[in-house]
Parts: C-alpha cells; sequence; structure tokens
C-alpha cells in the first residue's frame, strides 16, 4: 500500500471553500500550477512564504509517492503597474528607470529570484515557463473565447466581456464577490474608456507609442493581458482540466477570478478541480510589501541590515518559523517569534543530529508497548501534513519523537528494547519528513555560533557558488569584523559593489 493511500490527503479548496478529500484526476499523479513572481524587482520575504508553502505542499505529495508535474511560471510582460489594464508595464518602467533592456531586467530578477529559492531550500518547479515565451499560445487562446462570444475587440485591443460571461456563469465563484452587484454599480461608467464595462479586463492590449514590448497579433502589434498567461500555460502543460491551481491569497481577485472565466470562456472547463491560498506575511498587521517599506529582502534578514531586525537570522531558521504556522493562516513577523523559532530548529536538529550516533535497536527484550507509541508519533506527523499540510502540528509530533531521541542517546539500554523494524520506520520518516518533506537541512556551524555570522556565511556560501554578485550591499562594523575573525576578507568596490574572498 502507497502512502497515499494510507494517508489520504483533505485539503481547503478555495473554489469551494470547504476541506475535501484529494482526488488526482490522474491516479497517482498530480498536476499543480502556481502563480510565479513577477521578475521586476527583488523577491521580499513575503513572496518567500508563498513559494515555501507551496514548496512543502509540492515536496510532500512526491514524498506519499505521487509523480506530479510542477508549473510554476514567471511573468516577464504584461504586469501594468498598479495591476489594472493602463498605465505602464512593471517590467519596461524597471528597464527605462536602470537603463537596460527590458529582457536584462526580466533575467537579472529571475536570476536573484533562483537565488532565494536556492537559499531557503525551496526547490525548482519541473516546468517554468515565461509569458513571452508563449505568444502565440496566448493569441490563440484569445481566439477562441472572441469565436465563444466572451470578448471583443477595441481599437487594437481586446477585452474579456465579463456581462456576457455572468449571464451563464459565476464571475465571482471563486472570492465570493458579488459581481450582479459590482455590474450595476458600473453600469453608468460603462462605455467611458476602450472597454464597454470597467469589470471587463484585458486579454491583449494593444501597444500605444513608445511600448516596448510588442508582437504582432490579428489585432494589433501589442502584448497579452496579465491574466491570460496563466490560463495559456496551465491548459499547455496540465491539460484543461488539472488538479491544483495555488498562489498569494491576493492574487484571488482579479487574478485567479479572471483566470477561471477565460478558461470556461474558452474551452468550457475551470482549469483546476482545487484552488488552494497560501495566506501573507504580515509585520505589525499589515501585509509585507514593497511599496509599505516593510517588505526586506533575503539579504537584509541575513544580515540584520533593516530597520525591522536586531539582529540576523539563518536561512533554515526562517524556514522553520514559516513551517510553525499553518499555510492559510496569516503570519506576523517579529524578532521573538523568529529567535523562538530559532530555538526551535536547533533543537530539532540537535535530536536529528544524533540519530547517526545511536547504537543497534532490538538487541534484547522487545517493549511493544514503546515501540508501537513511537511509530504512531511518526504516524501523527503523516496524518497532520495530510490534514492540509499542517506543518505546525507535524513538527509538535516530530518534536516528540526528537526528545525519544535524546533519551535513546542518554540511556541506550531503552533504544535496545525497541521493535527493529518500528525503529527503522521511524528513523526513515524522521529523516525523511524533516529533509524532503519540510526543507530542513543542516546548517553549518560558524564560528562563535553568531547567527548573524552564520546568515552571512551562508550568503556568500550561496554567492560563492553563483560566483557574482553586484548589489548594494552594506555589512555592519560587527558582521566586518566577525567575517573577518573567520577569515573572510570583505573588499568594497566603487559603486557599493562587494567582492570577497574566503580563506
Ligand atoms: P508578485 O511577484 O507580486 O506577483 O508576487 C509573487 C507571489 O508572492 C504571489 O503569489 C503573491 O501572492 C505572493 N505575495 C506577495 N506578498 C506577499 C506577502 N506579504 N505574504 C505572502 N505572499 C505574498
Ligand atoms: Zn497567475
Amino acid at each position: 500500500m502507497s502512502l497515499y493511500e494510507q494517508f489520504p490527503v483533505t485539503l481547503t479548496n478555495s473554489l469551494t471553500k470547504k476541506k475535501e478529500q484529494f482526488e488526482p484526476v490522474v491516479a497517482g499523479h498530480v498536476g499543480i500550477y502556481v502563480c510565479g513572481p513577477t521578475v521586476y524587482s527583488d523577491v521580499h520575504l513575503g513572496n518567500v512564504r508563498t513559494f515555501q508553502s507551496f514548496d512543502v505542499i509540492v515536496r510532500y505529495f512526491k514524498y506519499l509517492g505521487y509523480k506530479v508535474r510542477y508549473v510554476r511560471n514567471i511573468t516577464d510582460v504584461g504586469h501594468l503597474v498598479g495591476d489594472v489594464d493602463d498605465g505602464e508595464d512593471k517590467i519596461a518602467k524597471r528597464a527605462r528607470l536602470e537603463a537596460l533592456e527590458p529582457m536584462e531586467i526580466v533575467q537579472k530578477y529571475t536570476n536573484g529570484f533562483h537565488d532565494v529559492m536556492r537559499l531557503f531550500n525551496i526547490q525548482p518547479p519541473s516546468i517554468e515557463p515565461t509569458a513571452t515565451g508563449h505568444i502565440v499560445e496566448q493569441i490563440e487562446f484569445i481566439k477562441k473565447i472572441i469565436d465563444n462570444g466572451y470578448a471583443y475587440e477595441k481599437d487594437g485591443s481586446v477585452y474579456f466581456d465579463v456581462r456576457k460571461y455572468n449571464e451563464s456563469n459565476n464571475y465571482g465563484e471563486l472570492s465570493g464577490r458579488n459581481v450582479d452587484e459590482m455590474l450595476s454599480n458600473t453600469r453608468e461608467l460603462a462605455g467611458q474608456d476602450q472597454k464597454e464595462d470597467p469589470l471587463d479586463f484585458a486579454l491583449w492590449k494593444k501597444a500605444e507609442g513608445g511600448h516596448l514590448m510588442h508582437w504582432p497579433s490579428p489585432w494589433s502589434e501589442g502584448f497579452p493581458g496579465w491574466h491570460l498567461e496563466c490560463s495559456a500555460m496551465s491548459t499547455k502543460y496540465l491539460g484543461q482540466i488539472f488538479d491544483i491551481h495555488g498562489g498569494g491569497m491576493d492574487l484571488k481577485f482579479p487574478h485567479h477570478e479572471a483566470e477561471i472565466a477565460q478558461n470556461k470562456g474558452c474551452c468550457q472547463k475551470g482549469g483546476a478541480n482545487y484552488w488552494m491560498h497560501g495566506n501573507m506575511l504580515t509585520v505589525n498587521g499589515r501585509k509585507m510589501a514593497k511599496s509599505e517599506g516593510n517588505g526586506f529582502t533575503p539579504e537584509e534578514l541575513l544580515t540584520g541590515n533593516h530597520k525591522l531586525l536586531e539582529r540576523g537570522y539563518s536561512a533554515m531558521t526562517v524556514r522553520f518559523f514559516m513551517l510553525m504556522s499553518h499555510y492559510a493562516s496569516t503570519l506576523d513577523f517579529s524578532n521573538a517569534a523568529l529567535q523562538a523559532a530559532e530555538k526551535g530548529y536547533k533543537r530539532l536538529m540537535a535530536s536529528f543530529a544524533l540519530l547517526d550516533k545511536l547504537p543497534e535497536a532490538g538487541t534484547t527484550t522487545i517493549n511493544e508497548v514503546r515501540s508501537n507509541e513511537l511509530k504512531s508519533l511518526i504516524n501523527d506527523a503523516f496524518l497532520n501534513l495530510s490534514d492540509d499540510f499542517n506543518t505546525a502540528k507535524a513538527l509538535a509530533s516530530l518534536f516528540e519523537v526528537g526528545s525519544r531521541i535524546n533519551t535513546f542517546y542518554q540511556d541506550p539500554d531503552q533504544l535496545a528494547e525497541m521493535d527493529k523494524e518500528a525503529w527503522d520506520y521511524v528513523m526513515t520518516h524522521f529523516k525523511g519528513i524533516i529533509t524532503e518533506v519540510l526543507g530542513l537541512r543542516q546548517e553549518a556551524e560558524a564560528s562563535g555560533s553568531n547567527s548573524a555570522l552564520e546568515g552571512a556565511m551562508s550568503v556568500l556560501i550561496e554567492l560563492r557558488k553563483h560566483a557574482k554578485f553586484s548589489k548594494n550591499y552594506e555589512l555592519s562594523d560587527k558582521i566586518r569584523d566577525d567575517l573577518k575573525a573567520a577569515g573572510i576578507q570583505i573588499k568594497d568596490e566603487k559603486g557599493g559593489e562587494m567582492s570577497y574572498t574566503i580563506d
């Protein structure tokens, strides 16, 4: 019996607002699509939370024995400033500000995104399609929506007709918005701009003067609307009906609502069977966002070089901090919570490290009760993970196992009484859940075990892997001294670029 039959997954479906048993489209397979980043700026820790939540979900499906196809896109065109239909493209704007080609911006921030994902041990998806790489598919998608009568062309742009769609469908089924009400409120405004109704959204926009990114289409030289790429690429790689579509809560409306409408408008099918939304990382109750000034970057977090941070925290401490809450609850950032997470992470990994130092189990009369008790602690971790991916509760079971490991280390006679098969099961899955599902790894203890130093070291080690490092970067004197003591020489260069050597 496979693990997924033993521990069937239930998950909260944002579409039905119910917790449901997961039934894949194809037995033993999971097809999942998660909205990726718009690559026009550095990712902040809030973004990391969403991608880590889905990383754990994907990792767990794999661990249970499913064959997973995980598609996470890169938005490299069409996402306009303010998430609206008019205005500058976020990437084009950044290109103008940095005096670079739009595709240089895309490459730069895609690289940065990948570095951050690696730092937090977030696995790459199976396919990472880009919007600009799928212009043809998006044009075909629009043609079908027009043929079905759910979109209209106006002066070279194409808009989705929400009013028409809503006559026979429910625009609002995901977000719970009352669109009839919204439509009647917008009636007077209808037709004041290119759109027939303000609720309509762009599928294709004609490139107006000076717009840098544009492609030929049957309607105009232009570019696709922001919502369209996800419909076109999820359909291409996962099919018209697939298992799970995920993203942050803030994408429910309009982005995901629009995706469902586009999918149905094109192909009469709404895409995913299950919609999952990760909740926001907040600071003092406010969503972490670049525009709020509370969205620090991972580098700032690791070095402690930000006004919100008392000191630096390592990547695994942060990963652990995020695992301590359920993905669908908000998580408030605080130094106190991170320091608690740091202790928890170290405690769990200390038990983990003892495993390899323990002697053989099952060398004397077996204590069945203790053997079964330990096995059921591991099963509890599985049951909690299968219950809507409750990492917080699973960690509680793992801590229990950890404290038994500590006891066995102190008193090996107790381990001798463990049934060998039960102990193998416990060891295998204690290790497996920690490393493969939760994605935690041992962090090298830097000299002095100063966590800011550990943080800075992990940045440096990570950067060394990628050979190139050029961004504005400041190290506090304390970290600079600690790094020096650890044999790492920092050399500032003009323009705030930093180079370093490691002895
Ligand atoms: P963006 O590049 O802005 O489209 O965001 C990429 C992903 O990060 C999306 O899934 C957002 O929902 C998510 N996100 C943005 N801010 C936060 C936050 N404060 N907490 C959690 N997820 C976030
Ligand atoms: Zn999307």
